[in-house]
């Protein structure tokens, strides 16, 4: 059985074994805010079963970092192409590997194959590409 624990945010925190949830209750750190019907025995009590808890207190979460792979990257920008919109399968990089761009999140994107073997066709270049002044 499981439970899920929100924040006192109400924001969800994850999912945890119903057990636990209800030691959280029973110690005063968090409260039933709706239960699963089911009950628990112990040897002198019935519990009902928690199947959402909140926290009493606020806990500050740390921002997850999610790794950026290809498939996280693709993920995340739901395989739309960044330049002409259209299906994407590739990342690329914004400021490109060569020129000393980074593996990093605000430097990648996702591109169709047409950007990637065309991209003097979309306007991806810096200004020293057009001639133009830097
Ligand atoms: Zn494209």
């Amino acid at each position: 059985m499981k439970t899920l624990v929100l924040n006192a945010s109400y924001e969800p925190l994850g999912v945890i074994a119903t057990r636990r949830a209800i030691m959280l209750v029973l110690s005063g750190k968090a409260s039933t805010i709706a239960q699963s019907g089911a009950q628990l025995h112990s040897r002198s009590l019935v519990l009902d079963a928690p199947s959402v808890v909140l926290l009493n207190q606020f806990i500050k979460v740390p921002h997850r970092r999610i790794p950026l792979t290809r498939k996280s990257a693709l993920e995340r920008y739901g395989h739309v192409c960044a330049y002409c919109g259209k299906y994407g399968d590739t990342l690329d990089h914004v400021i490109p590997r060569a020129r000393g761009g980074t593996h990093t999140w605000d430097n990648v994107v996702v591109a169709c194959l047409l950007t990637e073997l065309t991209p003097e066709l979309v306007v991806r270049s810096s200004r020293s590409d057009w001639g133009l002044a830097a």
